[in-house]
């Protein structure tokens, strides 16, 4: 291979990484949405779930909830690049289904909560009498949907399409040079467990739980309800990510400044709160699916 090849495949590598939606919430934020999901699963959701996920799982799935994040880049699951995120028509701050959920080609339901609906219609029909096994490798479709749940709760996962959901804003996070997107997947997960958790994600995650169960705990039942008995709400997710994107991610955030303290320290609570509600929405979608097949299977 001559060096103009080399320089090519290293230009379409750069671009790869910069081409939206490669990556969601980093390792660490998908890995305390299923944490914090684990904990609030019912029995019979966790033994399903358990049946379900791979055997490099080790029984937890979180271990598994950056899967659909790793794969993407083999050609084979190249299509499901565009289902991590939604585009928004730029500074409306808000969202609707029909205009917005399709990838760039223009192909309907491609998005991030064309996909939670999928994953989800997916379980429910492997357990309608059809052979589950048959139609749907469902260990998939439960890794997909724990992922997609955590990525539609990142405000810019519903940004705008002009600038790819903020990975066109190029930023300074401290003395560090990145753009918008990559702050609000990863760098403000990462200051936060250096600064304020001793460096261990773990600590981070506790105290998330602990916030569940005392500051929020009037709060999660109505994080937790869908409207119209629906078995999950992507839909209202997405709306809250656009407006949190216009009212805390893109304030103050234009090209070229530099991200620091006062940034950093009033999006943290942000952050944080939509981990909890990603986790405790997956458990409670889980907890509809498998408890309707324990139901189906009984009738
Ligand atoms: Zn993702």
């Amino acid at each position: 291979m001559g060096w103009h090849e080399v320089l090519w495949i290293g230009r379409i590598l750069v671009l790869m990484q910069l081409v939206h939606g490669v990556v969601g919430w980093g390792k660490d934020g998908h890995y305390a949405v299923c944490k914090i999901a684990e904990a609030y699963l019912t029995e019979d959701a966790l033994v399903t779930v358990k049946e379900l996920l791979p055997d490099s799982a080790g029984g937890e799935l979180a271990s598994v909830c950056s899967w659909a994040d790793d794969i993407k880049w083999y050609y084979k699951w190249h299509w499901t690049s565009p289902l991590h995120y939604v585009d928004t028509p730029d500074f409306k701050c808000n969202y609707q289904y029909c205009r917005d959920c399709h990838d760039s080609a223009g192909h309907k339901d491609s998005c991030v909560t064309g996909a939670i609906f999928n994953y989800t219609k997916q379980h429910f029909s492997a357990y309608q009498g059809y052979d589950p096994q048959l139609k749907y490798n469902l260990t998939e479709a439960l890794m997909f949907l724990a992922h997609f749940v955590g990525d539609v709760h990142q405000p810019l996962h519903v940004g705008f399409t002009g600038d790819l959901g903020g990975n066109t804003i190029t930023v300074r996070w401290y003395h560090r040079k990145t753009n918008l997107h990559h702050v609000w997947d990863t760098m403000i997960i990462d200051s936060a467990v250096k600064t304020f958790y001793g460096s261990d994600l773990a600590i981070m995650i506790q105290t998330i739980q602990r916030n569940i169960t005392d500051a929020w705990s009037n709060d999660i039942s109505s994080w937790e309800y869908c409207e119209y008995n629906q078995t999950v709400c992507p839909n209202l997710y997405a709306s809250e990510s656009v407006r949190l994107a216009c009212t805390f991610a893109y304030r103050n955030a234009t090209p070229g400044s530099t991200l620091e303290d006062d940034y950093f320290l009033s999006r943290l609570p942000i952050v944080e709160k939509r981990l909890a509600q990603g986790g405790i929405r997956l458990a409670a979608v889980l907890n509809r699916i498998f408890a309707s097949e324990v139901k189906i299977a009984r009738a």
